[in-house]
């Protein structure tokens, strides 16, 4: 049960007793209810910036799950338009330039996740650097990941 200070004598009272039961002052019902919609109202300020951390990943975790679910369609041909060898030829050069570059936003997205759910502070820089090594190895799909690295390093930044 949620106890505060009573105004008058001081003492540690419920939110919910209607009054003091030391000194009798009353105590109005809407200063619990507001003490009780007041966000993060008993949590450390650490523990506050873990959470916030958290949603950042998430959000990152969801865009390069999205991001990788639809390189694998396109790459395993779904996005094909090869009407001849030559061009199925030059889609598979392509596919095969690009492939480091999903292989590290795998490694991070996996990673991502166990740090979302764990929290952990080294997997979420572990992570972030390798959404920024993504970018490096194929830098002209930099959009798909440049996202991501920055959400994972400001989680990072946040889990002090
Ligand atoms: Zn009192």
């Amino acid at each position: 049960m949620p106890l505060i200070k009573c105004p008058d004598c001081g003492k540690s009272i419920s939110l919910y007793c209607g009054k003091c039961p030391y000194c009798g002052r009353p105590i109005p019902h809407d200063v619990g209810t507001a003490y009780e919609s007041a966000p993060d109202r008993d949590q450390p300020a650490s523990k506050i910036n873990r959470k916030k951390g958290s949603v950042l990943l998430i959000i990152a975790f969801i865009i390069t799950f999205l991001y990788v679910v639809y390189s694998i369609w396109y790459w395993g041909g779904g996005g094909s338009t090869a009407t001849n060898t030559w061009e199925q030829a030059g889609e598979g050069i392509a596919a095969a330039m690009v492939m480091p570059h999903l292989a590290a936003t795998f490694i991070a997205g996996i990673l991502n996740f166990v740090a979302m759910i764990n929290g952990n502070r080294n997997l979420t820089l572990a992570c972030a650097v390798l959404y920024a090594v993504s970018i490096f190895l194929f830098p002209v799909y930099f959009m798909f990941t440049a996202i991501q690295t920055l959400l994972a390093f400001i989680a990072f930044a946040r889990k002090q």
